[in-house]
């Protein structure tokens, strides 16, 4: 398979963030906006180009994102651990909307450091990645939530 990373794509706007990413998207499904300091300091827009990048090698197809920022109250009641990087604004739960998930999880690990993915986990109806602050990849499988 033949791709590549796409340049930054940064036009931060009112609706998105990067090309194919919404600050919608990125909100707590708990009504609660993306919070504003995770954009000043700058990872929003990591997490983003990540995202852009996974798209980019996976088909350039719509991808759904069934989890983004969560805030400490609603991340404790979907039943996430404690110092997840949901809360911390910089981890999705992504659903490919053409490929199998099994797939989708597949490209993904074997291409996380060029994609930028520090942590995955597999589940059955998505594929959680995350940009943590590590050098190693963190890998796990879990129950949908
Ligand atoms: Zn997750």
């Amino acid at each position: 398979m033949s791709w590549s990373l796409q340049s930054m794509e940064m036009f931060p706007s009112l609706v998105n963030v990067t090309r194919h990413l919404t600050w919608e998207e990125l909100a707590c499904k708990d009504g609660t906006g993306y919070p504003f300091k995770f954009a000043e300091d700058g990872r929003v827009y990591r997490l983003a180009q990540v995202f852009e990048n996974i798209r980019s090698l996976c088909l350039d197809k719509p991808i759904k994102i069934h989890s983004a920022y969560r805030t400490p109250e609603w991340n404790k009641k979907v039943g996430g651990v404690a110092n997840s990087q949901h809360v911390q604004g910089i981890a999705l739960d992504l659903e490919h909307t053409v490929m199998s998930n099994a797939m989708f999880h597949a490209l993904i690990l074997e291409n996380w450091r060029a994609l930028g993915v520090r942590g995955i986990g597999q589940y059955k109806t998505f594929v959680h990645i995350d940009i943590r602050d590590s050098p190693k990849l963190a890998v796990w499988s879990g129950k949908d939530t």
